[in-house]
Parts: C-alpha cells; sequence; structure tokens
C-alpha cells in the first residue's frame, strides 16, 4: 500500500483541493483496510473490497481515491445518514469495521497546531499527526449485504407497468399486482417544466 503521502496527493487531486475531509478520509481509510486484512485494495484484493458512507461530503473522496470502490463499481454504496462515517467490508473474510470521525477531534487539534489561527488550516494539520484513537472511533461489526447490492450482472431486469422505463436490480416495486419503478410509484424527484 501506498504511503499516507502519495494517498493524499492522488485524493487531492481527485477531490480538486486539499481540505481536512482528504486527511480524515484517507487515514480512515488506511485505518480501516488494514484492520480488516486488505493490503491492496487497487490490486490483489479489489474484488474483496466494499464500503459503505454514512455521508456525501469531502471525506467521502478521498474514502473513494485510497479504496478503489465507487458507486459505478457497485463496490461503495451510499447512504444519506448525514454521519461522518463509514463501514469498510472485506467480502472474502467477512471482517468489517465501522469508523467515524469524532467530532471532538475539531477541539482537540488546537492542542496540536495552536500556532495556527486559521481554524480549517489547523485542523488539517493537526490531523494528519493527531493518534487514531483521538481522531476515529471502531466498531466491529457484521454487515448484511443484500445479493442485489453487489457488483456483477443485475439480478432482476423489469419494465415499469406505467412508464416502460427498464429498472434493474431488484429497485421495482410491485402496488397491486402490478410491477412499477420508484418514479412511478410516488417516488418521483423531478417534475414537468411550467
Ligand atoms: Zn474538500
Ligand atoms: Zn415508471
Amino acid at each position: 500500500m501506498a504511503s499516507f503521502e502519495e494517498l493524499l496527493k492522488e485524493s487531492t487531486t481527485v477531490h480538486g483541493h486539499i481540505c481536512a475531509g482528504q486527511v480524515i478520509g484517507v487515514r480512515m481509510s488506511m485505518l480501516a483496510l488494514s484492520l480488516i486484512g486488505v493490503q491492496e485494495p487497487k490490486g490483489a484484493d479489489r474484488k474483496k473490497l466494499y464500503v459503505i458512507v454514512e455521508i456525501d461530503r469531502c471525506a467521502t473522496d478521498a474514502i473513494q481515491s485510497v479504496t478503489g470502490c465507487s458507486l459505478g463499481k457497485r463496490s461503495m454504496k451510499w447512504l444519506d445518514y448525514g454521519i461522518m462515517a463509514a463501514t469498510f467490508v472485506n467480502l472474502a473474510s467477512g471482517a468489517a469495521v465501522r469508523v467515524t470521525a469524532l467530532e471532538e477531534a475539531r477541539e482537540l487539534s488546537k492542542k496540536y497546531c495552536a500556532d495556527i489561527t486559521d481554524k480549517y488550516v489547523r485542523q488539517l494539520e493537526a490531523y494528519k499527526i493527531m493518534a487514531e484513537d483521538e481522531l476515529f472511533r471502531i466498531e466491529h461489526v457484521s454487515v448484511a449485504i443484500p445479493p442485489e447490492d453487489l457488483p456483477g450482472r443485475p439480478l432482476r431486469r423489469v419494465q415499469c407497468s406505467v412508464c416502460a422505463d427498464w429498472v434493474q436490480d431488484k429497485r421495482d416495486v410491485m402496488v397491486n399486482g402490478a410491477i412499477l419503478c420508484r418514479n412511478c410509484s410516488g417516488g418521483r424527484y423531478y417534475g414537468p417544466l411550467r
């Protein structure tokens, strides 16, 4: 596995800027991968790894950059929970850890880089050197990933009986005996132009 500095550089390029979230995301990923026994996330171990992220903010890009997991590969799942946490799963062994970035780390950063007056710069620099247990809470967990959420060919492809769109991966819903897509079953997030 590449060094912290190399991984941070790579994630900063992917993300578009350096920020505290990149430092947190890179360190969180490195820690989690070591705990679940994944050495080469983008090489020999790439099919073993699955990540569930609980927030769509800066650190998520760093997690994607370090792990190689992504929505498009179906090796990353985004749960819109608004929590700076992610669960890393070794699909081969079943080992999984949920890592949460601690809110207290913001305050604690003053202890490390007191000379830096800009809050955001201080956090960024402090997060590079703070101890793992000051930054993160780790839970060893078990995760049941539904087969339809895993990488691979779609387990089901059906046509919506209302709009005729095709729906993959069991995301269709049955309403009064009819197969509907989520848009047609009440989950429509867009509307017609007025
Ligand atoms: Zn950022
Ligand atoms: Zn439909």
